[in-house]
């Protein structure tokens, strides 16, 4: 089989490196991809967003299977048009994806299934907004209700901070704070049925303890040691597989990852959010440690056979993957400078590739906020951790900055 992968982060990167390992996919093809992905897959200088041209080149490069990195693109139909050229093709339809492109629709989803999740309003005017923080107080949660890759929610305690967000939207939800730690889950998705990848945890903030601006994700890390008992199949009772079942009854059925985005509240596992796309940066460690090959996974997903695929297998040990950040990310990255010491791929410690390209002089230079991700294995996430940081260490990029604290509490608790 050849397949098409849709993107040009680490995600997809990630993607390309786990493809190549499956010995059912002969060739990987990545479109735009990046300076990384080129050392995994044969780039195409292709718009994501462009359905047309997304399938003509499927159909010329005789793709038997396309993967869709990015929100965007689903959001943009492009699914649909893979699969109208009756190409098999992971990731959900342009309505389906709806779960993350519209905070508003993944609400209404969710109370129709019954899934547990935040209590919230929906706000056009600034008299609404104002009346639902009141309802709730503080911290208050204010999201945009609207794709804005990870950035447009604000939590705060400042009534002000919030109603000033939320005179910026032109839709707002307004939510209760949900309290516990959060975790990101997985469901890959038929249509009909589901399977829960291993949970995984992100860092959104910019520096070190959780403060400064919110990211598009600084490092993450699998296994949860910490997590309770059970989770991934109460997770998949309560929350995705009503969904899933809710999304087939509404004509919308859905294909591909549902992402959950999960406060492990002291009622239970509560829904932050949907994504219709894997997470980035915590599908670098998930798929780091999934030991079933993945074309032949996402493969029985995009054709509605899921339900006939053996049961997942996942690697013993664990995996952390630390960014690698350009000067002023997230405000205005700095792009085009040297990327340089970056480690030899070993199965203990390699780079996967996010802003990086080729300047015309052939040398790697920064392209992006997030510039690499570096991922560390090992047979714990103290292993894991001190191989990621010093595969990091011997990376050079003027101005750039990373977290050290990432998996540091569960790694030494
Ligand atoms: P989202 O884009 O919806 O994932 O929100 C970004 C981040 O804001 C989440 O990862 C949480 O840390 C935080 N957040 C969003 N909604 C809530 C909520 N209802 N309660 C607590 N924190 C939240």
């Amino acid at each position: 089989m050849r397949v098409l992968v849709i993107g040009s982060g680490g995600r997809e990167h990630a993607l390309c490196r786990a493809l190549r390992l499956d010995p059912s996919v002969v060739e990987v093809h990545c479109a735009p991809g990046n300076a990384g992905i080129a050392d995994v897959a044969t780039l195409h200088q292709v718009t994501p967003t462009d359905g047309a041209a997304v399938t003509a080149l499927a159909e010329r490069l005789g793709a038997g299977l396309v993967v869709i990195g990015p929100e965007a693109p689903l959001v943009a139909g492009v699914a649909d048009a893979v699969r109208a050229a009756g190409i098999p093709c992971f990731g959900p339809s342009a309505r389906a994806a709806a779960v993350e492109g519209s905070k508003a629709f993944a609400k209404d989803v969710m109370t129709a299934a019954g899934v547990p999740t935040a209590r919230a309003y929906t706000c056009v005017t600034e008299e609404e907004a104002a009346a639902a923080l009141d309802a709730f107080g503080p911290p208050y949660v204010v999201k945009d209700d609207g794709l804005a890759a990870g950035k447009g929610v604000v939590v705060t305690d400042s009534r002000e901070e919030a109603l000033e967000h939320a005179r910026s939207c032109e839709r707002v939800v307004i939510e209760e704070f949900l309290d516990g730690p959060e975790v990101s889950l997985f469901a890959l998705c038929d249509g009909t049925s589901a399977v829960a990848l291993q949970p995984a945890q992100d860092f959104k903030r910019a520096y070190d303890g959780d403060k400064g601006p919110n990211t598009g994700g600084m490092g993450a890390y699998t296994p949860l040691p910490w997590a309770p008992e059970g989770l991934s199949e109460r997770v998949m009772a309560e929350i995705v597989r009503p969904t899933v079942a809710e999304m087939a009854r509404r004509g919308t059925p859905y294909t591909g990852v549902l992402y959950a985005g999960l406060a492990l509240t002291a009622g239970g596992p509560r829904v932050i959010e949907f994504n219709a796309r894997f997470g980035d940066p915590e599908t670098q460690v998930v798929l780091d440690r999934l030991e079933t090959p993945l074309g032949g996974l996402l493969l029985a997903c995009a054709t509605g056979t899921l339900a006939d695929h053996p049961p997942l297998r996942w690697r013993d040990g664990a995996a952390v993957t630390v960014v690698l950040a350009a000067e002023n990310y997230p405000a205005d990255p700095v792009k085009g400078d040297v990327v340089a010491g970056l480690p030899a791929t070993t199965e203990e410690a390699y780079a996967l590739h996010a802003g990086t390209t080729l300047d015309p002089e052939n040398r790697l230079v920064s392209n992006g906020g997030r510039v690499l991700n570096v991922v560390g294995t090992g047979a714990d996430l103290a292993e894991a951790r001190t191989r990621a940081y010093e595969a990091l260490e011997q990376i050079t990029l003027r101005g750039s900055h990373h977290r050290s604290d990432i998996a540091l509490t569960a790694a030494t608790s």
